[in-house]
């Protein structure tokens, strides 16, 4: 850039808006900037037909920022979004900052704002994001597996036809006290102990079968030993899943931890899902529910979190986490 340009630039900085000015920062530091979004989408899918999968590929000009690729095989043309939840969505050197929004479990409306774009689409891209995560599960885990299921009110938000009059604020939880599959959807999720591996699954009941069906992907390992508290879905899990449980009795003081068995770590995990759910989402739609959980799975991976990058490849279908 010549020196006339570049100083007409400094001064067009000074007119800048405070969002305008922070994500100017972030670019020049943090690399976050339109360019960088692009390379991020291009560097999660190396050159190959989205089509046919044929790696004889080659250059075909540019569209929106992105490489075309022209296969040599079936003659089609596509990019590295092409086939992904994410091909359709427009403004795509956002996709970065975006994620970066999402790495910090943003709300819809903070992160329109933030952006510069309207809720819908932030609302859009959300689920886009994470519809490929939902399927992120360890594959296989070995040592102590928590295992513990958590509950979450039947929710219809967003949608605009109620199937029924609209809850009174405040009728939170508490009150009726049962647990019954109309009001409440169950969520069962697995950690390991001192290992990064989350599963997680919304189950239409809390039932031997069910559990046992939404474990087994993930207990392959005979060694794995499965850790549960005493309801009685759990009992015929090992038996099922082929592998040794332990399952230990709740008791009113808190729980009773013979040889170290608990499920404290998958509780905690239930409590910090259930704070951001209900009160910084203040609540999801049930629909939505299994991306939520790949949205908490995506943002708790290993201590340090996960990287916007990571976020963008996992939502084109690389899996980032439980690897
Ligand atoms: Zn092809």
């Amino acid at each position: 850039m010549d020196s006339k340009k570049f100083k007409e630039l400094l001064s067009s900085v000074e007119s800048l808006t405070p969002t305008q000015s922070k994500r100017l920062r972030e670019t020049l530091t943090q690399g976050q900037g339109a360019g960088s979004s692009l390379a991020v989408i291009e560097a999660a899918k190396p050159p190959a037909c989205a089509f046919c999968v044929s790696e004889r590929v080659v250059r075909n000009g540019r569209r929106r920022g992105l490489q075309r690729w022209l296969c040599r095989e079936c003659g089609k043309t596509s990019n590295a979004t092409t086939g992904t939840p994410l091909s359709r969505l427009r403004d795509k050197e956002l996709f970065a900052a975006y994620a970066d929004c999402m790495r910090q479990g943003m709300t819809i409306r903070a992160t329109a704002r933030e952006l510069g774009m309207t809720i819908d689409k932030a609302f859009r891209w959300r689920h886009r994001f994470l519809e490929n995560a939902v399927d992120h599960q360890p594959s296989s885990v070995s040592g102590l597996l928590e295992v513990d299921e958590t509950y979450f009110r039947r929710s219809q938000k967003g949608s605009r036809k109620m199937a029924r009059a609209p809850r009174r604020r405040g009728g939170g939880q508490g009150g009726g006290g049962g647990r019954s599959n109309d009001e409440w959807v169950p969520v069962l999720v697995g950690r390991v102990r001192g290992q990064p591996f989350t599963t997680d699954r919304v189950l239409g009941r809390v039932s031997g079968v069910e559990i046992s069906k939404a474990l087994a992907p993930v207990v392959k390992n005979t060694d794995t030993v499965v850790c549960t508290d005493g309801h009685s879905a759990y009992e015929r899990l090992g038996e099922r899943l082929g592998v040794t449980t332990k399952h230990f009795v709740a008791s009113y003081h808190g729980h009773v931890r013979e040889g170290g068995f608990h499920v404290q770590n998958v509780n905690n995990y239930h409590g910090r899902l259930q704070g951001w759910i209900l009160y910084r989402l203040r609540g999801v739609a049930t629909k939505y529910l299994p991306n939520y959980l790949a949205w908490m799975r995506l943002t708790s991976w290993k201590h340090q979190g996960i990287h916007a990058d990571e976020i963008v490849a996992s939502a084109m279908g690389r899996q980032a986490i439980n690897l």
